[in-house]
């Protein structure tokens, strides 16, 4: 089959390269001159990430998280919980040997009518049988091919900072809507500094947070949120593309990586229908619990969240130990029969659902 991706993140490379695996003929099509530049990420990521796609592009590794809301702190720890990962090393890791047209901006994809595929990129017309949008946010393969999609863009700044901390492997997290603001070191005396939010927003969490080193990296970007429709003829889309992140924190390299599996194990079964239904059995529940959670998160008065945050204060032993760092739900779970937690949310989830 003549597959053509567009983008080559770490979903359209992945994907890409469990295809041509599989004896497809597979073309990447990616508007930048290289791989995995610009870096647009914190590369944090769970364990099950470097288990199940390599270590390789592993260049620090977390044991504790200081979370703060406003005076207040939460220190959590448990060894090894998470990584920080170079991002073009990772994604580069997963490129080689495959045929990537690299500055070859895809302006849009039409259905040829035989069945067939056009996609335009670059003044160039790539017939294909099979196209993947794997583009990111603001996918062109989305949006040309009619996907239907409820996404909501988050725009997130960061910077990597010269800064010395105290703590190489803690990352500081501070609680501020929508999101929250992140300082993780990279080592070597580098921190990732970023918010969901604009410059501004971000130089006060620094200020806060007393962060005042150089400046050697500076990225302004969006993380979708929300659900697309995965298959529509023989266009698919996998990754941010398809919104297959985590709605609570925007982490999308852990659920697009498993997308791209499900989806190359449709394509080999020949039958596209099993690639949703494969993600909705994964992640469905998980990314509708996000949805809802994200939702009661938003409109929590202040006070509502200084008392959210007093019960996860007192759970601290428990959420080290059971708290997953993919499955947000796990959270929820250990809260299920807290008669002050629900005192606190009862209100939130009867307005959503009432
Ligand atoms: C500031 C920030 C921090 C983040 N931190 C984390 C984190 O710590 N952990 C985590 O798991 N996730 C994080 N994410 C999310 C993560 O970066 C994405 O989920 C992940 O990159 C998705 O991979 P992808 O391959 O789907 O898309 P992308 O990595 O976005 O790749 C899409 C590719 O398509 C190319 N492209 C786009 N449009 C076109 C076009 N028209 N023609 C040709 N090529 C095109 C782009 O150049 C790009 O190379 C973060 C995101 C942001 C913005």
């Amino acid at each position: 089959m003549r597959i053509v991706t567009v983008g080559a993140g770490p979903c359209g490379l992945y994907a890409s390269r469990l295809l041509s695996g599989l004896g497809h003929e597979v073309t990447i099509l990616e508007e930048h001159p290289s791989v995995g530049r610009p870096v647009q990420c914190a590369g944090l990521v769970g364990t099950p990430v470097v288990e199940r796609f390599g270590r390789e592009a592993v260049i620090n590794t977390i044991d504790s998280a200081l979370i703060r809301l406003g005076t207040r702190s939460l220190e959590l720890h448990r060894p090894g919980v998470a990584h920080v990962l170079d991002r073009t090393r990772f994604d580069a890791s997963f490129a080689s040997g495959l045929d990537i047209a690299t500055s070859s901006h895809v302006t849009g994809v039409r259905a040829a009518g035989d069945g067939t595929y056009r996609v335009d990129a670059a003044g160039t017309v790539y017939e294909a049988d099979l196209v993947i949008g794997a583009d990111g946010p603001r996918s062109v393969v989305r949006k040309s091919m009619g996907f239907s999609a409820e996404v909501r863009q988050y725009t997130a700044c960061q910077e990597r900072i010269v800064q010395d901390v105290p703590d190489e492997h803690r990352v500081l997290v501070e609680v501020c809507r929508p999101f929250f603001s992140w300082a993780i070191p990279e080592g070597g005396g580098i921190l990732r500094v970023g918010t969901f939010g604009r410059q501004r927003d971000l130089d006060a969490f620094k200020e806060h947070a007393g962060l005042s080193g150089g400046v050697i990296e500076r990225t302004v970007a969006c993380v979708p949120v929300g659900k697309a429709q995965l298959v529509r003829g023989g266009a698919v889309l996998v990754g941010d593309a398809a919104a297959q992140t985590k709605p609570l924190s925007g982490g999308g390299i852990y659920y697009g990586m498993c997308a791209a599996e499900f989806l190359a194990s449709a394509v080999e079964a020949e039958d596209l229908s099993l690639y949703p239904a494969a993600w909705q059995r994964a992640f469905g529940r998980e990314v509708s619990f996000g949805l809802a959670a994200r939702r009661i998160y938003e409109r929590m008065s202040p006070h509502d969240l200084s008392r959210v945050f007093d019960v996860l204060c007192e759970n601290k032993d428990r959420i080290e130990d059971e708290a997953d760092f993919d499955r947000h739900s796990s959270l929820a779970r250990l809260f299920i029969g807290n008669p002050r937690l629900f005192a606190v949310l009862g209100r939130y989830l009867f307005s959503m659902f009432s």
